[in-house]
């Protein structure tokens, strides 16, 4: 069984009242771009962990985190509170199946995240893997206002890169936002809007969709793309939707 470890916070980055990342000096074992692992705190002489994807990328020192905190979420609202020094303890070993060794090669790889399900698409676009696997790469973040779109410099970055094969779309529900759609995901799945912005066609044969996030964007997306031919990726019967749900 994993065993824990302890981590120092190196730094605390409150983007606004309810969003925040935590950078993490830890000694961990190597993980797999695209995996979470268990963090906790002793909170009232309880240990309470739960799962966080890795935003940094393996390799990447300090690792990095972000952060939603949840309304009377216990751990998240203690976790927020954290400053430089202070003490995080992290579960041994990194999980999950959220990775590109569980995605079949295609020509088009689709990052759909809401929120914070943002986080592991950040890990698996700073390594090599998915530069390699895929023609083109897509990510697809959607949130209620601009301000919760926080690593815009990254986002940048990672076009400037790779200037050929890396798009960016963002959805903003609540506000009108320079070159974002304003609404949901799911409902642009199925009137086409996502793709003629992007300039790419969703389609079974040429498309992998990864899903992060919020369970009912994922079941939304899920049930629009199931409509369009689209099937769960499983190990026993690989398809075209890998999803990993929050909660
Ligand atoms: C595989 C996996 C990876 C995860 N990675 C992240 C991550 O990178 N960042 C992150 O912030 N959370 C992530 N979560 C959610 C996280 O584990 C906790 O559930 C969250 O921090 C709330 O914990 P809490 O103790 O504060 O609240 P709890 O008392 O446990 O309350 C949970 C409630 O908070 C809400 N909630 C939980 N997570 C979110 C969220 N991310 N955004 C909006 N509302 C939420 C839901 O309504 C949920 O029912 C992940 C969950 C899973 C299963």
């Amino acid at each position: 069984m994993a065993s824990w470890i302890e981590g120092r916070v190196v730094e605390n980055i409150h983007w606004h009242e309810n969003l925040f990342s935590l950078k993490i000096e830890a000694d961990i074992p190597q993980f797999t771009a695209g995996q979470f692992m268990s963090l906790a705190l002793e909170i009232n002489n309880e240990r309470v962990a739960r799962p966080y994807s890795f935003l940094s990328s393996p390799g990447q020192s300090p690792l990095e985190f972000f952060f939603y905190v949840a309304s009377d979420g216990v751990l998240s609202n203690a976790l927020v509170k954290l400053e430089r020094g202070d003490k995080v303890i992290l579960k041994s070993k990194a999980q999950g199946f959220f990775i590109l060794d569980e995605i079949p090669a295609t020509r088009d790889l689709w990052m759909v995240g809401t929120g914070t399900g943002i986080a592991p698409y950040f890990s698996i676009l700073g390594a090599e893997e998915v530069w390699q696997k895929y023609d083109n790469v897509v990510l697809v973040e959607g949130v209620r206002s601009s301000k919760d779109l926080p690593y815009m410099d990254l986002i940048e970055k990672i076009s400037q890169a790779h200037p050929d094969n890396f798009k960016f779309q963002a959805f903003v529900s609540r506000e009108d936002f320079p070159n974002a759609i304003k609404g949901r995901i799911p409902a642009s799945l199925s009137d086409g809007t996502l793709e003629q912005k992007v300039g790419l066609t969703l389609s079974p044969s040429d498309s992998q969709v990864m899903l992060c996030g919020n369970p009912d964007m994922v079941k939304d997306c899920v049930e629009t793309l199931k409509s369009r031919g689209f099937e769960k990726n499983l190990r026993r019967s690989p398809g075209q939707i890998t999803t990993e749900n929050y909660w």
